[in-house]
């Protein structure tokens, strides 16, 4: 059972009234976001109906719930970034950037040219999880502070990946959200410390990842003190090697429809190929999701990471241009 109290909640008071209806609190929350405290109460507590912990003052919302992920059950609808509400019904958001950060002046010219178009959040790897370990592997901490400085010149927030539990502290410090990638969904190791760091988390799915899977990964992020879970489809293993991986629409329209999550696509690696990525960033928004993750770079060619699906900033112009008009849900 998990208890959601309000902000000028007992605690003390609230745990003692629990306690004394036998129900034993394991874990008290406080949110990042600055909302109510939340309450977990251990699985081996006396059953109590939910109306009667409800009554108890300071009690804000009660969940009961045989789900194996409560916490993302338990998410605010929508979720609050600042200013910016993500979830079904709200207005898309946009993410985009290059795929690697690959030096000050690529980063500053690419933010420049997408803060023209509602780009919320400037993405570009630090750290990039490569299949090769020949293939470059990112400029690290450095490129962090040049993907930091242009997002702050042009009024962007940053999300940008940590690859490993070494890395957390100094991409928590950098990000205003922090990216779990794909390789990384089931590492629980780096799921518990960025949880720890209290930040929004950009949840990747895995290639293989069934939604469950995906939905738990979520519950390790929120259990360990995330701030919010935005998940993120960007292609699961197909057959066909003529796109790179297969975007499952199916599994946005169930997030998002079935339990209103905030969800947004990656159609950039979905499939690997710029011209995919407007028509696919189309349907993704058609079949629910809470914004798009692109990847642009100034010089596609040019890109020393996943040049081929990299489309020049302007193309997320049109999008931006539809998505204003009111794309539909
Ligand atoms: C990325 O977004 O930079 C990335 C590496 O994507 P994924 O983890 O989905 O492969
Ligand atoms: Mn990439």
């Amino acid at each position: 059972m998990i208890a959601i109290l309000t902000r000028d909640a007992d605690v003390a008071r609230v745990r003692r009234a629990l306690a004394e209806r036998g129900l034993w609190v394991e874990s008290v929350q406080h949110p990042a976001s600055g909302g109510g405290v939340l309450l977990t109460t251990s699985g081996y507590s006396t059953a109590v109906p939910a109306d009667e912990i409800a009554a108890i003052p300071g009690v804000e919302a009660v969940y009961q719930t045989k789900s194996p992920h409560p916490r993302v059950d338990a998410q605010p609808r929508p979720l609050r970034l600042g200013e910016i509400a993500v979830g079904p019904g709200e207005r898309p958001i946009l993410i985009s950037g290059p795929c690697s950060v690959e030096s000050p002046e690529q980063i500053r010219e690419i933010a420049r040219r997408l803060a023209l178009h509602e780009v919320a959040y400037l993405r570009g790897g630090a750290y990039k999880p490569r299949t090769s370990p020949y293939s470059f592997q990112g400029h690290g901490d450095k490129a962090l502070g040049w993907l930091r400085e242009a997002a702050d010149e042009f009024g962007m927030r940053v999300v940008t990946e940590a690859l490993g539990e070494d890395q957390v502290a100094e991409v928590a410090e950098v990000a205003d959200m922090i990216q779990i990638g794909s390789r990384n969904m089931q590492n629980f190791s780096l799921l518990k410390a960025v949880g720890r760091a209290e930040k929004p988390v950009l949840l990747k799915r895995a290639m293989s990842a069934t939604v469950e899977e995906w939905l738990l990964a979520g519950e390790y992020l929120l259990s360990n003190g995330a701030a919010g879970v935005v998940f993120c489809e960007r292609g699961i293993r197909g057959f066909d090697p003529s796109t790179r991986n297969l975007l499952d629409l199916g599994a946005v329209a169930l997030l998002a429809t079935v339990h209103g999550l905030p969800v947004i696509v990656d159609p950039s690696h979905a499939t690997g190929r710029r011209e995919l990525v407007v028509p696919l960033g189309r349907a993704a928004v058609a079949a629910g999701a809470a914004g798009l993750m692109i990847e642009t770079h100034h010089e596609p060619g040019e890109a020393l990471s996943d040049g081929a699906q990299a489309v020049p900033p302007e193309i997320v112009a049109e999008l931006a241009a539809e998505l204003r008009g009111g794309a539909r849900r």
